[in-house]
């Protein structure tokens, strides 16, 4: 174990996690047991979710069981996010709101694990004195160990990271609700560099997991009756795992996962557009069950931006990793990150991002405003002088693009036909199932006799703004 963060500074040649991207930004969880037990929340990207799955575990087999209520747990653990400062303070709120329990309950103890904890470190236990416990990214194997020590009085922190730690050996407690679809994280850290992001130094550098124990992984989920996966990495492109006596890069590996049985479905995230191969988009195009859909997040549509946010390519080079998508996997559809109002955009700046995105015509796109991250190389190097009204400005124009880019996607789909994979019954109605197609769209439709875990051919006849309606055909 290394105490990186330092070594970073001295060493490397850079500088310095969705929602998420997540389908669900915020995923409440919670275990419980007799005398042990913890409630987990956890904030942020779908690599936060993949964490707690691990967290969870590592707790279980310590002798902790889940709490679906807070108030019944000895232990409450928020797992954070340090991507935006708003999610931070999103954080900080939560914590003052929860601290009230600590003084009915003066055995309780709280825990901070994850980004924010890796950012702030002892500065979480002397503020107010929310926090009994705060543990890194690569630390989650103490876990047990530091609730003890909170438990006897002692300041319980551990922020070391790692640069060999993948929890590869760990069988994650599944959290998600609908035991159709599930994350398997297939690395950890980045070795990118991206002049706004915070990433690199709250979860180190670059790892990849054993491919053995990521095919074993993904082998027991589809047993277990889950249908999809997504392989998850900040940058799943410079997936490399070589040992001396075997290597793989991602196309293998997902070529591999993709060979477990035609009936699971694999996604991954998130593509980095300087790496992302040929040889990985005719993998993508080979195999059925490998999804139709490519998250690449562009970040800017102007060179010149992308130059300073050090992301190592161009709007060409983009534009042209793009064409390559289409001409290989012609179904394919694309999602992107932008971000508006980094360090000197200009008007021009933007317009530029705004063609980008029209150019492609991305289904789906997160979009934020720049967040200045204390020690990444923008807040070092650069002045944050886009003022907060324009950023907002910039940003509400960029989303009411994408709804109409959104929208139109949607209606192209008016009249084809998918392969979709049931999740569930619709919120709506009992009576209607929610699925979604290859390329992540949500599909609404009549349940008839079928049920989550299955695939369906649905032709679509309508559609809302965000979801796809139709029948079973
Ligand atoms: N590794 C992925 C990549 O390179 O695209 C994404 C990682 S990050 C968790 C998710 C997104 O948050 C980024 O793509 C970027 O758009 C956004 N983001 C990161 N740092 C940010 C910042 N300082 N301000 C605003 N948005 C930020
Ligand atoms: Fe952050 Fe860039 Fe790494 Fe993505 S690739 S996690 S944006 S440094």
């Amino acid at each position: 174990m290394w105490q990186f963060e330092n070594e970073r500074e001295r060493g490397r040649k850079g500088d310095l996690a969705p929602l998420t991207y997540d389908r669900k930004p915020l995923l409440s969880t919670e275990l419980i047991m007799p005398d042990k037990k913890v409630y987990i929340e956890t904030y942020g990207c779908q690599m936060n979710v993949a964490d707690s799955e691990v967290v969870l575990s590592i707790l279980k087999e310590a002798g902790y069981s889940q709490s679906e209520e807070i108030n019944d747990a000895g232990l409450i653990l928020i797992n954070t996010c340090s991507i935006r400062d708003n999610a931070e303070q999103r954080i900080w709120g939560r914590l003052k709101a929860i601290s009230h329990l600590k003084k009915k309950r003066k055995d309780l103890k709280i825990g901070i694990i994850g980004c924010m904890a890796e950012r702030l470190k002892e500065k979480l236990l002397e503020t107010e004195q929310l926090v009994d416990i705060v543990v890194g990214p690569d630390a989650y194997r103490e876990l047990p160990l530091l609730v003890a020590e909170a438990e006897a009085g002692h300041k319980a922190v551990n922020v070391l990271l790692s640069r060999e730690e993948t929890y590869a050996d760990i069988s994650p407690v599944r959290m998600d609700r609908n035991g159709v679809s599930s994350f398997v994280s297939i690395m950890r850290g980045c070795n990118n560099m991206c002049a706004y992001c915070v990433v690199p130094y709250v979860r180190g550098a670059e790892r990849s997991r054993n491919p053995q124990s990521i095919i074993k992984e993904v082998k027991e989920l589809y047993e277990m009756g889950y249908r999809e996966v997504t392989l998850l990495g900040q940058n799943v492109d410079s997936y490399k795992w070589d040992n001396g006596d075997s290597s793989a890069g991602f196309p293998e590996l997902l070529e591999t996962v993709a060979g477990i049985s035609p009936l699971m479905r694999v996604r991954f995230s998130t593509s980095h557009p300087k790496d992302i191969s040929d040889e990985l988009l005719y993998v993508i195009a080979r195999h059925r069950n490998i999804c139709k859909h490519i998250h690449l997040p562009a970040q800017s549509g102007s060179s010149r931006i992308l130059k300073l946010m050090n992301r190592e390519y161009s709007r060409e080079w983009y534009l042209d990793r793009v064409n390559a998508i289409r001409t290989i996997i012609p179904e394919c559809a694309l999602s992107t990150d932008m971000i508006t109002g980094f360090c000197t955009e200009t008007e021009v700046d933007q317009k530029e991002s705004l063609s980008l995105m029209e150019q492609v015509g991305f289904d789906f796109a997160y979009m934020f405003k720049y967040s200045e991250r204390p020690g990444t190389k923008a807040a070092r190097k650069y002045k944050d002088d886009v003022p907060e009204n324009i950023k907002s400005e910039r940003l509400s124009e960029m989303i009411a693009l994408q709804n109409k880019l959104s929208s139109a996607s949607k209606k192209h789909d008016v009249g084809k036909n998918f392969e979709v994979l049931i999740e569930g019954a619709s919120k709506r109605s009992e009576a209607y199932l929610s699925g979604r197609t290859s390329q992540n769209k949500v599909v609404v439709f009549p349940g008839e006799n079928h049920s989550k875990g299955e695939y369906v051919n649905v032709i679509i006849e309508r559609c809302t703004s965000a979801t796809l309606l139709g029948r079973i055909v």
